[in-house]
């Protein structure tokens, strides 16, 4: 069927039976997919006829709504694979998650749907490769993406390289009130819907606001996404069960925003689980690769010695700390020990490395990253160390950073276990800089850092059986639209040889 019958059948009124008609057309948030598989992938939309509607409802009638999609071998939709239709139901913010399966593996698809007569723009997404291909990947990596700090600039040329598959690391969202966080550009280029998020309706309006943005609808249509929280999407350095603010009634607070994630995010239907989210999950791509995409907020301990930026806390050693908990834990070990995968990129949102703040003397750490659980750190970083090429993939932090993982960091004989890639902001924080003696004193202080860069940007890795090549992409300015991206530095990570 082409454009034009698709069209036609949706006038015909393949529907028509509700002689209901939305007044505008609700595609306004634009299409999205993600978790690959070899057979299939989730394809996502959310209808809104006013993004910024009443209540965070879009400005939709409060009844469900019939939606059709197409899923097509070719750009031009004249050869489509599979259809069908999906109910938008009020009740989840007309939001559909369709999970198509039975597909090639390694196959390029396009996709999009239809509402009422309305058609929605095209997507193109992918599936992985079949288990035994060693396919090359080229895979993004972006994270923090505060819409009142700087333009989406950084989504739209990440969007523009065509990537296999973009890997989000969280703080896809900010949930403060209009100027809340102020940027060290100390610029506000848009403001945020009102107030602090903390109901359901607010978190759908935040999020509706921040997919009604073109540059990151076109992120998402380029490409299947992997995505996983971290704290802003629910609330800054939340931690397990407890709010970093004592905001009442965390737990529901936590709640409404896991839920609005999910409406408003690609994920398979079975991640939402009641009050819990689940985003640790592994994804294959063939031989080559296996991502294990871990959830650093939802079981961990609160942080210690009452969080912050700071030097002489020991309660940040203590072997009974977790980051991960327990059970994810035991899954992340078991699967690094049983990955068949050449490569395995654990992709995880704050600084695994060690990171040395205080120039000189003595040390101050940031107690919400992996030094703030240190023990738990080098039970990973040995669990690593027993499994074929880990690269560790990390946001968070609105810098670039290239580390290497050490069971010691202050041993400089103690052998690398595996890099780490820290992806900068998209646009939280502003236009960047290079502070050229603060980085070289960063450097000096941590000299298990190579790179560090303090523009706004996203990665674009490469990758083969032979190596990881990654590319620190970095924009002047986020204040103005379109700025350029350029590779600022670029890193090849040999595999190691017999693996
Ligand atoms: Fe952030
Ligand atoms: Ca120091």
């Amino acid at each position: 069927m082409d454009r034009r019958s698709f069209l036609a059948t949706a006038a015909a009124g393949l529907f028509a039976p509700r002689a209901r008609t939305l007044r505008a057309d609700p595609f306004t948030l634009g299409v999205a997919s993600g978790d690959p598989s070899a057979d299939g992938f989730v394809l996502w939309t959310r209808l809104a006829v006013d993004p910024l509607g009443g209540a965070g409802r879009g400005g939709m009638p409060p009844r469900d709504v019939e939606v059709g999609w197409q899923l097509a071998a070719d750009e031009r939709f004249s050869k489509i694979v599979r259809s069908g239709t999906v109910t938008a139901r009020a009740r989840d913010a007309h939001s559909v998650h369709v999970e198509v399966e039975g597909l090639d593996p390694g196959r390029e698809y396009f996709y999009r749907f239809r509402a009422e007569g309305r058609v929605s723009p095209e997507g193109r997404t992918r599936t992985a490769p079949a288990a035994h291909a060693e396919t090359p990947l080229t895979f993004a990596v972006a994270a923090c993406a505060h819409f009142e700090h700087g333009y989406y600039t950084a989504y739209r040329r990440l969007a523009e390289q065509e990537p296999d598959l973009v890997v989000f690391l969280g703080d896809y969202l900010y949930e403060y009130a209009p100027g809340g966080y102020t940027a060290l550009s100390g610029k506000r280029v848009r403001t945020h819907t009102p107030g602090k998020c903390a109901t359901l309706a607010d978190y759908r309006l935040r999020h509706a606001q921040y997919k009604s943005d073109r540059d990151l609808q076109a992120a998402h249509a380029a490409a299947p996404w992997l995505a996983a929280f971290d704290d802003h999407e629910v609330e800054n350095n939340w931690a397990g069960p407890v709010s970093s603010t004592g905001a009442p009634a965390f737990a529901a607070r936590r709640a409404a925003a896991f839920r609005a994630y999910y409406e408003n995010m690609p994920l398979r239907r079975g991640s939402l689980r009641g009050a819990a989210l689940r985003v640790n999950r592994r994804v294959s791509w063939g031989a080559l690769a296996r991502f294990h995409l871990l959830d650093t907020r939802q079981f961990r301990d609160d942080q210690a010695c009452r969080d912050g930026v700071r030097s002489g806390c020991d309660e940040r050693l203590s072997t009974r700390r977790t980051l991960l908990g327990d059970r994810q834990w035991r899954w992340l070990e078991e699967g690094l020990r049983d990955s068949p995968a050449r490569w395995n990129l654990l992709g995880q949102q704050i600084m695994m490395a060690h990171r040395d703040y205080r120039t000189g003397p003595g040390r101050e750490v940031n107690l919400d990253s992996w030094d703030g659980y240190a023990a738990e750190r080098t039970r990973v970083l040995d669990a690593m160390s027993r499994t074929a090429n880990p690269v560790v993939l990390t946001g968070d932090a609105h810098m670039h950073h290239l580390a290497d993982l050490k069971t010691d960091f202050d041993d400089p004989d103690s052998p690398v276990v595996a890099r780490e890639l820290v992806a900068t902001s998209i646009a939280s924080d502003g236009d960047g800089y290079r502070d050229r003696r603060w980085i070289a004193d960063s450097l000096a202080e941590n000299p298990h850092l190579s790179y560090l860069d303090q523009r706004r940007g996203y990665l674009m890795a490469r990758l083969t059986g032979d190596g990881l090549t990654v590319d620190f992409r970095t924009l002047e300015y986020v204040s103005r639209r379109g700025a350029p991206a350029r590779t600022a530095h670029r890193a090849t990570i040999p595999a190691a040889p017999g693996t």
